[in-house]
């Protein structure tokens, strides 16, 4: 061997091959023989190398780091990872929504902001976008969301059609349509945009105190983002761009972080709140709730094997630690069983098991067999026994999370007094972008309705704009009016 080549290659089996080049054929002309293992073995695995991408969120990169409590917040949670001082390893993993794996990082789209917390507790998940809200608020809806975002069943192209058919359709999307259409809908880099949980979840405290809270993980590099022509130019440069970006960030030294604040609503006051506080379409105004600061994330090891340590990462919202559960969001929990099944349908039913997922803390479960388990199950393998096996608390009622109690319903949205869609988007409009953020936002949404989305749809958009907001309704439909004539 050399020092270049340090080791002699082997098959997966350990053993050595004779060559890296040249299968085993009959005389020097061929035909291959069968018997040639290693080169069967060579086409067999190239075969299997890919997992099913997700869907969605398929197109994405990540890196680890840390997670360090720098404010003291034990007044509102007892969860380990967020005690004074505490630090934690951490996996962080950004995405687009609708593209699959190879479609260009700077695509007009929300980016996934998801964390794994290695804690002493167990693995908290933290599966969040680069937006505080979302474009439903119901389960039901997001499948058919997502396909409208995706590809069409006769031609396989997207088609903006589709997705205005559904945004106009549903207009609990206002919101969140006027947020993409914005600036901030192309960030400039994964490092230059905020990350939200978009969920309110609810944070108990050592006494037993449940708060509601939503986190803000804000960008310690800034907010930048491109605009709809330098993304199109980039999406030709370099469709890899964003992913580029970190790795390049975190190789030369440049480590990113991202600073935590929450908003904390008292338990009690999420009933008579003036919207329904869980609605996941809705921001918590600052004003009624300030930021509070907690800590700071920051990314400093690049991934070595994307495929084992970032395509095969399993976050799931459904990964909570004592301190910290879930809220009545209707779409958390959706989320809650949609991507734990997600993952047992891409990776496999071990999952966990896989170093990038498995917890820094003990396993004591009963979970036992099942595809390419390594981890071996011991005895007793039920409970309850008498045999020393793990035991839980018997936690029941309310102790274990937040009360609920009523008719089962399929309920409709307007129930507080301002559980508007419009509002928000309005706001949002009117009181935060100025006017060069509000002339680009006229730009985006007419370029995107001027490419392909017909009668009656049009019309639909355009009143869905004049209820966000007039004047905006009024120019989207002039600039789209005097486009169809140029
Ligand atoms: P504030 O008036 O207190 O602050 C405005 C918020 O809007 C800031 O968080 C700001 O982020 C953010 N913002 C600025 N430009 C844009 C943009 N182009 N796209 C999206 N967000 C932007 O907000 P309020 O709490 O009173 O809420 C008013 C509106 O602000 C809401 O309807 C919502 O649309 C938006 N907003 C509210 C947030 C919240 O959690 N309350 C969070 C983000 C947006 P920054 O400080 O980084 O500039």
């Amino acid at each position: 061997m050399s020092d270049t080549h340090p080791h002699p290659t082997t098959t997966d089996a350990g053993i050595p091959v004779e060559s890296d080049r040249v299968s085993l054929t009959v005389g020097p002309q061929g035909p291959v023989l069968l018997r040639d293992h290693y080169l069967i073995e060579q086409m067999a695995q190239f075969n299997r190398e890919r997992v099913p991408e997700r869907q969605p969120h398929a197109k994405g990169g990540g890196a680890f780091g840390r997670f360090e409590v720098t404010h003291d917040v034990s007044e509102y949670t007892k969860a380990a990872v967020f005690q004074p001082g505490t630090r934690t390893d951490t996996l962080a993993r950004f995405s687009t929504v609708a593209g699959e794996r190879g479609t260009p990082d700077t695509w007009r789209d929300p980016r996934g902001f998801a964390l794994k917390f290695y804690t002493t507790e167990g693995n908290y998940d933290m599966v969040g976008n680069d937006t505080p809200i979302f474009f439903i608020k119901d389960p039901l809806k997001f499948q058919h969301f997502i396909r409208s975002q995706k590809r069409r069943a006769d031609t396989n192209l997207r088609d903006n059609d589709m997705q205005w058919d559904f945004w106009t359709l549903t207009p609990e999307s206002a919101h969140m349509v006027t947020w993409l259409m914005g600036d901030r809908g192309i960030p400039r880099t994964w490092r230059h945009m905020d990350g939200f949980t978009s969920h309110t979840y609810m944070w108990v405290n050592a006494a037993g105190e449940r708060f509601y809270v939503k986190y803000h993980f804000k960008t310690d590099q800034g907010i930048e983002f491109f605009t709809q022509a330098e993304a199109d130019a980039m999406a030709g440069k370099d469709p890899d761009f964003h992913t580029r970006d970190l790795y390049d960030a975190i190789k030369r030294g440049d480590n990113p972080s991202w600073s935590l604040k929450v908003q904390i609503m008292p338990y009690a006051e999420a009933e008579s709140y003036r919207f329904n506080p869980f609605d996941m379409t809705k921001v918590w105004p600052h004003a009624d709730y300030p930021l509070i600061d907690v800590g700071k994330l920051t990314l400093d090891r690049n991934p070595t094997d994307y495929h084992s340590e970032i395509e095969q990462a399993a976050f799931e919202p459904s990964n909570m630690v004592p301190g910290i559960g879930p809220s009545p969001d209707k779409m958390l929990q959706g989320r809650m069983f949609s991507y734990p099944d997600a993952h047992r349908a891409r990776i496999g039913t071990n999952y966990n098991q896989l170093p990038v997922n498995a917890p820094l803390s003990p396993v004591h479960s009963y979970s036992k067999d099942g595809n390419m388990r390594f981890i071996k199950a011991s005895d007793p393998v039920y409970a309850p026994n008498t045999k020393g096996g793990p035991q839980a608390p018997e936690t029941y009622g309310e102790a274990a999370g937040w009360y609920s109690e009523g008719e089962m319903v399929r309920s409709g949205y307007a129930e507080h007094a301002e559980d508007s869609d419009w509002g928000q988007a309005g706001t949002l409009v009117r009181e935060v972008l100025d006017d060069a953020a509000r002339q680009r936002l006229v730009g985006n949404i007419a370029g995107h309705l001027l490419n392909g989305v017909s009668e009656p749809v049009l019309e639909r958009a355009f009143d869905y704009w004049h209820n966000v907001d007039q004047d905006l309704g009024n120019k989207v439909e002039k600039a789209v009016r005097e486009g169809q004539q140029a």
